[in-house]
């Protein structure tokens, strides 16, 4: 599947469509950490993100920066070797929202971008 058709750039996308017209607020928690993430993996720059939905995760995680934090630090355990890690130190899929160490990612299918393949074959990041 190319990265252009992924379910999160879609989501993304609504979303920030959504805030444009004030019908959505900003972007927090889960989400946010989500979408921060993904937008600074190789394989997000490789299939290019529209302006606006850059413009939404960048005001996201300004005005939010805090909420952030706190999620990255937040533990949680691998699904593969069930150890707790800090979630700044987990990969997490786009897809599936399942969460794997890097050991554990990296024994999986790598994709072109450098990006490890979750089980379910959404992108880790
Ligand atoms: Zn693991
Ligand atoms: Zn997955």
């Amino acid at each position: 599947m190319h990265p252009k058709e992924l379910r999160i750039n879609q989501r993304l996308e609504e979303r920030a469509r959504a805030w444009e017209s004030k019908e959505a607020g900003l972007l927090t928690g889960a989400q946010l950490w989500h979408a921060v993430r993904w937008c600074s993996s190789k394989s997000c720059r490789a299939a290019g993100l529209s302006d606006r939905v850059l413009t939404f995760v960048e005001q996201s995680y300004i005005e939010h920066k805090e909420d952030y934090n706190g999620t990255a630090r937040l533990k949680d355990i691998c699904r593969g070797c069930g150890v707790e890690y800090r979630s700044e130190n987990l990969l997490i899929c786009v897809q599936c929202s399942r969460e794997r160490c890097g050991a554990c990612a990296s024994r999986g299918e790598i994709n072109e971008y450098g990006d490890a393949i979750c089980p379910c074959g959404g992108i880790m990041v």
